[in-house]
């Protein structure tokens, strides 16, 4: 029996695709050997690598001016290549905190820029918010300015995409990328660790402007450097060759729930219908601001806290996994990411309604 799996990543993948890995593991497309024991550089491979990437362009309609890298190293190994890439030792670049993940890349950027400006924090209201469009304090003449478009642990996402003024805009998109449709060209660059809604853990996509390649500092290391893996597609090195299969198989997956314009429909509706549970309740609590409560990471609270193992261990035994909200914040946390179904945020609510019955 396959479980709800609620984790926040590596999270659930759709069992479509996982039936098709299953199915052609051991022999791939009649080749006699799995896609992962062969060479990244043969026929088949580059067959496979190429799908996944036109599959890529043509969800999120990315424009022919900006190269698609397949990565590893993760959204961490980004928070060091962006500033490697796209700034001097001695530029400004912008960060917008709203919260863990923001600030984790904010602190590369201070380690590795001349100086890194918070143009807004949320810290104010404990990244229950996000920063008003109109009060960002950026910098003219920035490299670019940074910010996370959805905050894994906090559960904040923005309503908006922010308004530059020509300056690069480069977002961390690991918790959100091909939850709804997305206009790219507003975009310098933006990136996601795949291991939410792409496929497995190990690969890293980019998407970036051509315009911002080329500028590596010296000393960047080359796996980082986006000129050389652009000239190389992406494979510079052995690239992750089994998760770029799957994110291929994924993206396929995607095309046939409708694209981008079906998930989002579906997943609006998983979101919604989870936070009205919660508001409803009198017993869970959400803290995020109503009008930036993310889709993808839903955190909440019990009324009493010392329920909190009594929620989890029941909640396990009904088929309902991963629950348990970050280890730096306690409390619950419901991951809603593409593969996961209506049916499981059903169950979910309908186990939560239960539990505060008999505890509230
Ligand atoms: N950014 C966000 C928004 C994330 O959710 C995560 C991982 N949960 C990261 C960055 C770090 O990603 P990785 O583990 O791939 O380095």
């Amino acid at each position: 029996m396959r479980v709800f799996n609620f984790s926040a990543g590596p999270a659930m993948l759709p069992v479509e695709v996982l039936e098709q890995v299953r199915d052609e593991l051991t022999d791939w497309r009649g080749s006699g050997s799995s896609i992962m024991e062969v060479s990244h550089r043969g026929k088949a491979f580059m067959a496979v690598a190429s799908e996944a990437e036109s599959l890529l362009r043509e969800l999120l309609a990315i424009p022919k001016a900006y190269k698609v890298l397949f990565l590893q190293g993760g959204a961490t190994g980004q928070f060091a290549a962006i500033p490697l890439n796209l700034a001097r030792a001695d530029s400004t670049v912008d960060y917008l905190n709203t919260g863990a993940w923001s600030k984790k890349a904010l602190a590369e950027a201070q380690r590795l820029t001349g100086r890194a400006n918070v143009a807004a924090d949320e810290s104010a209201s404990r990244y229950t918010t996000v920063p008003d469009p109109t009060a960002l304090r950026l910098t003219a003449g920035a490299a670019y300015v940074h910010y996370t478009a959805n905050e894994t642990i906090g559960g904040v996402e923005f309503p908006y995409t922010p308004e530059t003024g020509g300056v690069p805009l480069v977002s961390d998109m690991s918790s959100t990328i091909l939850s709804r449709p997305l206009e790219v060209q507003r975009f310098g660059l933006l990136y996601a660790g795949a291991q939410k809604n792409i496929g497995p853990a190990g690969l890293t996509v980019v998407i970036v402007h051509e315009s911002l390649i080329g500028h590596a500092r010296p000393g960047t290391p080359a796996v980082f450097d986006y000129a050389g893996m652009a000239a190389e597609g992406s494979m510079l090195n052995t690239p992750p060759t089994f998760a770029w299969y799957v994110a291929g198989l994924v993206f396929a997956w995607l095309k046939r729930q409708g694209g981008l314009e079906g998930v989002a429909a579906r997943n609006r509706a998983k979101a919604q219908l989870l936070y009205r549970a919660i508001d409803e309740s009198g017993f869970y609590s959400n803290p995020v601001a109503p009008g930036c409560r993310s889709w993808m990471n839903v955190p909440f609270t019990l009324a009493r806290p010392e329920l909190d193992a009594a929620f989890l261990s029941e909640a396990q035994a009904q088929g309902l996994t991963a629950l348990a909200g970050h280890r730096s914040v306690g409390g619950m946390r419901a991951s809603l990411y593409n593969a996961m179904p209506l049916a499981g945020v059903e169950a979910l609510v309908a186990f939560m309604k239960e539990f505060a019955r008999r505890h509230g």
